[in-house]
């Protein structure tokens, strides 16, 4: 596919077991960012085809990262990456712009699907 990635968790484990999924599906791995100011940072300087975005940051709410960075491009494609539990969050989420969400401990082809729809006839 040749699209750009960030991934957004405080969770190096989390980071790193995207990373490898969004790798194998030929993304392109741009930047990680561990806190909600690293995500709005990071999205304004690169900015990614997709955000994978962890709702649970050690510095605010994903909501806020989300906020932030459709403030700087309304076009962004965001996908939340939220915890079981979570559903008032990701609903808000989803009404202020998310794109999709996927619910954590998630499956590798559940996380693939996910990525490929919302990519599918974006030009990378
Ligand atoms: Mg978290």
């Amino acid at each position: 596919m040749g699209h750009t990635v960030l991934i957004v968790d405080d969770a190096d484990f989390m980071r790193a077991m995207l990373r490898d999924i969004l790798e194998n599906m030929g993304l392109k791995v741009v930047a990680e960012a561990c806190d909600a100011d690293g995500a709005i940072k990071e999205y304004r300087r690169l900015r990614p085809d997709l955000v994978m975005l962890d709702t649970t940051l050690p510095d605010a709410d994903g909501l806020e990262a989300l906020t932030g960075i459709l403030a700087s491009d309304p076009e962004a494609r965001a996908i939340l990456v939220a915890s079981l539990g979570q559903r008032s969050l990701v609903l808000s989420g989803i009404k202020a712009g998310a794109r999709d969400f996927i619910i954590k401990p998630f499956d590798e082809p559940r996380v693939i699907a996910t990525v490929s729809q919302l990519l599918e006839g974006c030009p990378a």
